[in-house]
């Protein structure tokens, strides 16, 4: 059944609208947000899909055709970061209708019922897709007028601060904003984006992310020391982020550094900022395939410098690269969930073949392999 139709057999009644927001992966630009720098995710073709009516009554409904538990009904008025862990999966929407509520939008309520076919957990931004549907579907409905970029930050504000994952804006802006057939390239110190052409099938080229469908708990506790240890790299160099750090003067930077894994991290960041730049002037003067190169460098930085690849992830990349990609790195926030490489059409079956028996080899669980097809953004469907 269509997401419309299991809409109306839930609530009983036709749904005003239904829209659709993908999930990303991020090409190239690790660990830069959070220091004002730059990344370059795309939309892939998956989807988180919402069916949604206005309420007048105060109250929201939602329901996922992806989870067990049956609708949940909370109070917009009763809306509490406070509590929102309660609501379980349901914070995400909530949280939009939350932070729309908080910047004096008038939401007065909804039934929602969703379906996302964006892998959870995978590092693929099945979080942002939810709340970016969520969000453009509001601004549609109740007329709210909101620019897309308005809507990410205001999905971000949902994650950050209702369900309370401290994630920078990139996911958000990817789904809102990407276009099909483009990278996005987006300077997250103050939003300002660029559509980059990123037609991979025209220069016979594939992107394939390879979900390694590991999530090691290490995660969380490393993304807060690694932000920590950028923020004191950018105060002993008296920047307020390492992105004002240029590229020229990298080694100059270091050597005023005293602590070692500053000077690692500070490396990383201002490195693969540059990578982002010369990863756009490649796309620009239609040299895709150039790109690899750029990815693996970048992976061996997040491995060695910033130290947040696990096991599954380099053999990704060693193994593909040695199969014939023209490059691989491992995307989003590391020890566990994606890796995207870059392979020509012709040996995308043979790469994704040996990437799966090496991991057979190594013990690993199968790899999840798709190609991830620059897609649109956040629409009305
Ligand atoms: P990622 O965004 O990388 O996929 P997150 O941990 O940020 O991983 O977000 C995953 C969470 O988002 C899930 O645990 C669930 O709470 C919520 N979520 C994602 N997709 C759905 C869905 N289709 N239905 C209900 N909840 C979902
Ligand atoms: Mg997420």
């Amino acid at each position: 059944m269509s997401v419309a139709g299991e809409f109306e057999a839930l609530y009983g009644a036709a749904p005003e609208g239904v829209w659709a927001a993908p999930g990303r992966v991020n090409l190239i630009g690790e660990y830069t947000d959070f220091n004002d720098g730059f990344v370059m995710p795309l939309a892939l073709p998956h989807t988180a899909v919402a069916a949604v009516s206005r309420r007048a009554d105060g109250v929201l409904r939602v329901h996922s055709a992806d989870v067990e538990g049956g609708v949940v009904r909370l109070d917009v008025a009763a809306l509490d970061p406070r509590t929102a862990a309660d609501a379980g999966w349901a914070a995400y929407p909530a949280g939009v209708v939350w932070a729309l509520r908080e910047a004096g939008h008038p939401v007065t309520g909804a039934d929602v019922h969703l379906a996302s076919t964006v892998p959870t957990g995978a590092g693929l931004s099945s979080s942002a897709a939810l709340e970016v549907v969520t969000a453009l579907a509001l601004n549609d409905l109740f007329g709210l007028g909101l620019s897309r970029p308005e809507l990410a930050v205001l999905a971000q504000r949902a994650e950050n601060a209702f369900v309370g994952v401290p994630c920078g804006v990139m996911d958000q802006m990817a789904s809102a904003c990407a276009i099909e057939g483009h990278a996005l390239f987006l300077d997250t110190r103050d939003l300002s984006y660029r559509q980059v052409p990123f037609d991979l099938a025209a220069q016979g080229l594939r992107l394939l992310v390879v979900d390694t469908r590991v999530k090691h708990a290490l995660g969380d506790g490393a993304y807060a020391e690694r932000r920590a240890g950028c923020e004191a790299g950018a105060r002993a160099l008296g920047v307020r982020a390492l992105r004002e750090v240029p590229y020229v003067q990298l080694p100059d930077s270091l050597a005023r550094l005293s602590e070692e894994s500053v000077r690692r991290y500070v490396r990383h960041v201002v490195s693969d900022n540059h990578r982002v730049e010369r990863t756009i002037a490649l796309l620009d003067a239609g040299d895709a395939a150039a790109v690899g190169p750029v990815l693996t460098e970048g992976h061996a930085s997040l491995r060695d410098d910033l130290r947040v690849s696990c096991p599954e992830l380099d053999l990704v990349v060693e193994a593909a690269n040695a199969a014939g990609a023209l490059g691989a790195r491992m995307t989003g926030g590391g020890f566990g969930g994606s890796a995207v490489v870059l392979v020509p059409e012709e040996r995308a079956e043979s790469v994704a073949a040996a990437v799966e028996k090496a991991f057979a080899g190594a013990g690993f669980a199968a790899p999840g392999i798709f190609p991830a097809v620059p897609s649109a953004g956040a629409r009305r469907e």
